[in-house]
């Protein structure tokens, strides 16, 4: 049994997972996992994805990376897929949910255009992440959060250091 949770966070891209998870670090001291910038960095990836511009995740790597470090407890997982991870990692998934207008918004400052653009929007419409997290993890665990202005963030980074805060004290 580990001592302190694990979280993940996740959600469309631009919903706000890295900054909320950043927050959420500083509030709990709990560490901060970006999956993206973790691929990149150790090459936990099949290439270059030239269509959809990304790397090609490749997950057993990510998931052999990260087994020691998710024992041991205390982790925020940053990341916009959610269902490869090991079902016993995680005491609470968080799916953050944007307005529509506000997210076009952030991903165009982001330079996102096209298809690029729209199949993100798309997969915020119909609520991929939130039903992906449903399949994947117990219903009790999976909490979705609305993340469209700065007091939201704030807010949702209260209630879950809160959470934290018990959880740890009871286990
Ligand atoms: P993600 O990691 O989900 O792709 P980011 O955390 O990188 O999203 O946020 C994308 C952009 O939107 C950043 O410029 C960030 O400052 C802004 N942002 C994120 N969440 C919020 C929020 N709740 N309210 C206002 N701006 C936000
Ligand atoms: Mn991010």
């Amino acid at each position: 049994m580990r001592s302190k949770p694990n979280i993940l966070v996740t959600g469309t891209p631009g919903t706000g997972k890295t900054t909320t998870s950043a927050a959420l670090a500083e509030a709990t001291s709990l560490r901060h996992i970006n999956i993206g910038d973790l691929v990149k960095d150790k090459k936990l990836h099949d290439g270059w994805d030239d269509q959809l511009e990304c790397y090609i995740v490749n997950e057993d790597l990510v998931c052999d990376e990260l087994e020691e470090i998710m024992e041991g407890g205390g982790n925020i997982v940053d990341h916009h897929g959610c269902d490869f991870f090991p079902e016993r990692w995680f005491d609470r998934v968080v799916v953050l949910q944007t307005e529509n207008s506000i997210l076009y918004d952030r991903l165009t400052k982001r330079g996102y255009s096209g298809a690029k653009l729209t199949n993100n929007i798309e997969c915020e419409i119909f609520q991929v992440l939130l039903e992906e997290a449903k399949d994947s993890y117990k219903e009790e665990i999976v909490v979705a959060m609305k993340s469209d202005s700065v007091d939201d963030m704030n807010s949702n980074v209260a209630t879950i250091t809160e959470w934290v805060r018990t959880w740890s004290s009871t286990n």
